[in-house]
């Protein structure tokens, strides 16, 4: 089958996604063969690549974002059912988090496309209690960006605590920032996105957001709530400051750059609160496809054969995807 590799991390300018030819892998016990229909292209995806996060194995297939129908039917899954998966790969059960129902900070935890094969290729293998079934009315490549850009982005809406009815800043708005933005629209907040791409700008304009503004732009309104979905730490002061008082700032990305020295009364002072967002438990992931379900959310989905796989990244990386990337073997 055809599949992407990394085997050595290193700026996207050098290539570092291989193109090769593996044999069909074969499911280890409790593991669904799947055939891959669709996978999105994450910007984690791009940090493992590059080696922002240090490779886990080498080589190997990354990808987790992804819609595939299950080969053989097993562990409750028929032959032909599509089933989508996660970056949330297994986790321990056993340790203090999975007990409380914090399996996202399970220390055991294994991730797909980072630990095991993910979804650049025409076939894939996962846990099969860690497949979700999904939502009927999504095409493939519409679906596939739920599994990350969706599910992630629902955390970080839960952990930014906007209240009902409340203000919310999105800073940064590529295939995440997008979904999250009309969930809480949907929830009847005001939604300010605040980020440097015009092509961003419209689409969120486009998507019904109250206002679009550049990156370090006030909002014109104090925030209840913002996320930071941009991999930039030079925002979090920006972002701190433009809260109103009690408000919550979470930081979604699983890489960030530096954080710049805060001043206590302009960004933290009044009770202003500053939080990560570490992956994600199956309970998030149940949650966000059954609101999907309800809710039609738009997913602006920019397409790619699989054999293209190393340009979608490399778009990414120079942000002129617009929506979402997603490969289609
Ligand atoms: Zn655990
Ligand atoms: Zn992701």
């Amino acid at each position: 089958m055809l599949a992407w590799q990394v085997r050595t991390p290193g700026p996207i300018a050098h290539r570092p996604l291989e193109r090769g030819s593996r044999p069909v892998p074969t499911p280890a016990p409790g593991e669904l063969l799947l055939r891959v229909r669709a996978c999105a292209v994450c910007r984690t995806d791009l940090h493992v690549v590059e080696g922002d996060l240090p490779v886990h194995r080498r080589p190997v297939v990354p990808g987790h974002e992804i819609v595939g129908e299950v080969v053989d039917g097993a562990y409750g899954f028929a032959a032909g059912e599509r089933v989508g998966v996660a970056w949330l790969r297994s986790t321990c059960g056993t340790c203090a988090y999975c007990r409380r129902g914090a399996e996202n900070l399970c220390p055991y935890s294994r991730y797909t496309g980072w630990d095991a094969d993910g979804g650049y290729a025409q076939y894939t293998t996962a846990p099969a209690g860690y497949a979700y079934r999904l939502p009927d009315p999504y095409p493939d490549a519409e679906v596939a960006p739920l599994l990350c850009a969706g599910i992630i982005g629902y955390r970080a809406l839960v952990r930014a605590e906007l209240p009902e009815g409340g203000r919310l800043g999105v800073y940064g708005f590529g295939a995440s920032a997008h979904l999250t933005a009309q969930i809480a629209l949907a929830r009847g907040a005001r939604v300010h996105v605040l980020t440097r791409s015009p092509e961003a700008q419209r689409l969120a304009l486009d998507l019904g957001v109250t206002s679009a503004g550049g990156a370090t732009d006030p909002p014109p309104e104090p925030l209840d709530a913002a996320i930071l979905f941009a991999p930039v730490g030079d925002l979090v002061p920006v972002a701190l400051a433009a809260l109103d008082r009690g408000g919550t700032l979470a930081v979604a990305g699983i890489h960030l750059t530096d954080i710049p020295a805060l001043n206590y009364d302009e960004h933290l002072f009044q009770e202003r609160t500053l939080r990560s967002v570490t992956a994600n438990t199956r309970a998030d992931g149940r949650a966000l496809l059954d609101f999907a379900s309800r809710h039609r959310l738009r997913v602006a989905v920019t397409p790619y054969p699989l054999e293209r796989a190393d340009e979608a990244l490399a778009d990414l990386a120079g942000d002129r995807v617009t929506g979402a990337a997603v490969l289609v073997p």
